[in-house]
């Protein structure tokens, strides 16, 4: 998507450890416009394959995950990283080794949202070694439900997740893919 490599090479920020930063559009300050082209561009791609419910993990996914979901009249689920009090035992949960982060966290979704007969879309901001795509998949599989397909908005194509997803047969749409990143520039695949 052009509208969003030309975003990522204003505004983004190569960190060390093969980190972009974009907490300026995505990550803390969120580009609302941006964010509807991004939900438009998901919806349009996965229109067809009767759509039940978006699912992504708190809190990154949330804004493209939710203009994705009002695009393509459903709901929107995420999963949350802490169990709060208002969350009962009644849940799904897998663990998830955060890229950004570096640690074990485990992600973990209500029962009663997703169901056997959903058609689930995942979306997530970035996928780097497909650790969270993983582990929302397996929340997915727990509750029986179908995985129809994964929005990323920031595919880093030099990791692993890719080929892990490409592996397990999904069907994996990432609007912005990196061949390369480093101080020196950020170079997308064709
Ligand atoms: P994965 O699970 O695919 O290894 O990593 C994806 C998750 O790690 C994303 O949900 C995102 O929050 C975080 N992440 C991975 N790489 C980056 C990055 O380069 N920049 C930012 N901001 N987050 C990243």
């Amino acid at each position: 998507m052009r509208e969003l490599e030309e975003l990522i090479l204003k505004k983004g920020k190569v960190l060390e450890g093969n980190i972009l930063k974009v907490d300026s559009f995505l990550n803390q300050q969120v580009d609302c416009a941006m964010m509807k082209l991004i939900g438009n561009e998901f919806a349009n791609y996965f229109k067809d394959k009767n759509i039940t419910k978006v699912l992504t993990v708190e809190s990154s996914g949330i804004a493209p995950a939710m203009f994705t979901a009002m695009d393509l009249d459903c709901d929107l689920v995420f999963a949350r990283k802490k169990k709060s009090l208002t969350i009962e035992d009644n849940i799904y949960k897998s663990t998830v080794y955060s890229y950004t982060k570096q640690e074990m966290k485990e992600i973990m979704v209500s029962k009663d949202f997703i169901k056997e007969n959903d058609n689930i879309l995942l979306i997530d901001d970035f996928l780097a070694n497909g650790q969270a795509a993983k582990a929302m998949i397996a929340l997915c599989k727990q509750a029986g439900a179908n995985v129809c397909g994964i929005g990323i908005v920031i595919e880093k194509s030099f990791q692993k997740g890719r080929k892990l997803l490409d592996e397990m047969d999904m069907d994996v749409y990432s609007l912005a893919r990196i061949k390369s990143l480093s101080t020196e520039g950020i170079e997308f695949e064709d």
